[in-house]
C-alpha cells in the first residue's frame, strides 16, 4: 500500500491586546518545575515561595507574556 502526505502550511498570527501572563520556573538543574501559566501574578509569586518553602529551591526565571498566538492554515 502506497501513502501520499499532504502538508498544510501554517502560521502563527498574533492576538493583538491580550493581558499578561506570569509564569515562574525553578532553575535548579533536577528540578525545573514550574507555577503554570497564570493572569494572577500574585498565584505566581505565591507558588515560587511555597516552592522554595518545601525544596529550599530558591531561584526562578519569571516569565511575563503580553504575546498571545493563534495558528492559523494557510
Ligand atoms: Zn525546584
Amino acid at each position: 500500500m502506497r501513502s501520499i502526505y499532504r502538508f498544510v502550511a501554517h502560521r502563527l498570527r498574533r492576538i493583538p491586546g491580550s493581558g499578561p501572563i506570569y509564569l515562574a520556573i525553578c532553575t535548579r538543574e533536577d528540578c525545573h518545575e514550574d507555577s503554570g501559566p497564570s493572569m494572577d501574578q500574585v498565584s505566581v509569586n505565591d507558588w515560587a515561595v511555597k516552592h522554595c518553602g518545601t525544596t529550599e529551591h530558591d531561584l526562578f526565571i519569571r516569565i511575563v507574556s503580553t504575546d498571545y498566538v493563534r495558528v492559523h492554515r494557510d
